[in-house]
């Protein structure tokens, strides 16, 4: 017997009345300007020749203020800001879990409601702060279709694509949650600049693959790299691929942020197995693809994520070969400590071999920052939360199955 929802008092379906409208009106968070004034004027909330303006209102509300509520849209008059509060949603995702570790990194679970007939989704967002700045890694879908062996978000299939209100969501939430956002009594003017923010700088990182949700993803970037709004410069955006070669010029043309790539191997026997879309798009092309990336020079480097798995990928002649691969690519290269996840098969690379490994590449001329364990405490390695919320709500729900079959625990 499984717990259900009880429908039988008309004040229970009356709440879920409510929250089934909730869920379903509009959100005007992900819309371009465009796309929002259309929404207003077709929802003859605004007429068309106010439609320009309630955009610029609403943007700065949104996107500057980081107003998540209506009400305190003060210069938008309160007949209008209760129209738009019946039928447009700008609310946040609710937050099942918040950790913070004690070295400062965050991480989120955040739950979206069902879109048409799906189920409510939970994702994960992680900030890393850093001396001088501060990081956000966002994902883009729930789950994911690659199976990077040494990925756990990989061990969890695909339910859908986050949409670009989702995806701006996950920053928007963390802006608030971190204090980013100015006050809403804070006078105009007093908008927290750009030097005084703890996000500096996002990453698409977290879970699924990016250039899979193409169109999303650059709707939600090109809003949050907007100057008058969340205004992050493109050049502290970076879009991390596991190598979708046809997306990846697309990437620099029409979204133009900096681009990182999940390389880990470089061989493609090697890659076929720890990045299996190298089947698809082996290192050749992948490596055409990136020297052609529209805007890439010196100052615009293509960053190269290397994770260093023990007798794996980590001898010298890896280094050498990686060295070679890269010629004429201006590169830098992030080595990652494996962050080991329960059930993996791999084990991080020891500190001398990181380091030795570092050195050579170093010594080639490229930058080869060995990135610091973030966040060990509490299940940073990117899908493990979500894991561990899905695996402890199977514990729960099999004890109220137990309690109920030994008749304890009617609903
Ligand atoms: S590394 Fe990225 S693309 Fe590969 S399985 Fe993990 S989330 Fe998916």
């Amino acid at each position: 017997m499984t717990p259900s929802l009880d429908l039988t008092t008309p004040a229970a379906r009356d709440a879920l009345a409510v929250r089934t409208a909730v869920q379903q009106k509009p959100s005007l968070i992900g819309l371009s300007r465009a796309e929002m004034a259309e929404a207003l004027v077709s929802s003859g909330v605004v007429p068309e020749r106010q439609a320009k303006m309630r955009v610029q209102q609403l943007w700065h509300w949104l996107y500057v203020r980081g107003v998540s509520d209506f009400t305190h849209m003060f210069n938008i008059s309160k007949d209008l800001r209760a129209e738009l509060d019946r039928r447009f949603a700008i609310a946040r995702p609710e937050i099942v879990e918040e950790q913070v570790s004690n070295d400062g990194t965050r991480k989120w679970l955040f739950r979206f409601p069902p879109r048409g007939a799906g189920r409510p989704v939970e994702i994960e967002t992680v900030y890393i702060p850093e001396e001088g700045r501060g990081t956000l890694c966002i994902s883009s879908q729930v789950g994911c279709t690659l199976t990077c062996s040494f990925c756990h978000t990989g061990t969890q299939k695909l339910v859908r694509n986050l949409t670009a209100e989702e995806i701006l969501a996950e920053l928007m939430t963390a802006r608030d949650r971190l204090g980013d956002f100015p006050g809403r009594d804070t006078p105009d003017g007093a908008i927290v600049p750009a030097e005084g923010r703890k996000i500096t700088n996002i990453v698409m990182m977290g879970m699924g693959e990016p250039l899979y949700n193409f169109e999303e993803v650059k709707k939600a970037l090109l809003i949050a790299s907007d100057g008058d709004g969340l205004s992050l410069s493109k050049r502290r955006i970076t879009l991390s691929t596991s190598g979708v070669v046809p997306e990846i010029a697309r990437t620099g043309a029409e979204i133009g942020v900096m681009l990182a790539i999940s390389l880990h191997a470089v061989r493609d026997d090697l890659r076929d197995m720890l990045v299996p879309i190298n089947k698809k798009y082996p290192l050749k092309e992948l490596m055409a693809a990136c020297r052609a990336y529209p805007g890439l020079s010196n100052a615009r480097r293509i960053t190269f994520e290397y994770v260093m798995l023990k007798d794996v990928n980590d001898s010298l002649d890896d280094a050498r070969l990686l060295v070679q691969l890269l010629k004429g690519i201006p590169a830098k290269i992030n080595l990652i400590p494996f962050n080991p996840w329960p059930g993996t098969n791999y084990q991080c690379s020891d500190w001398e071999t990181i380091e030795r490994f570092a050195d050579f590449i170093n010594e080639a001329g490229y930058a080869s920052p060995i990135r610091t364990p973030r966040g060990r405490d509490i299940l940073a390695a990117c899908g493990q939360l979500k894991s561990e919320s899905e695996r402890m709500r199977k514990v729960d729900r099999l004890a109220l199955e137990a309690m109920m079959i030994a008749g304890h625990g009617e609903a």
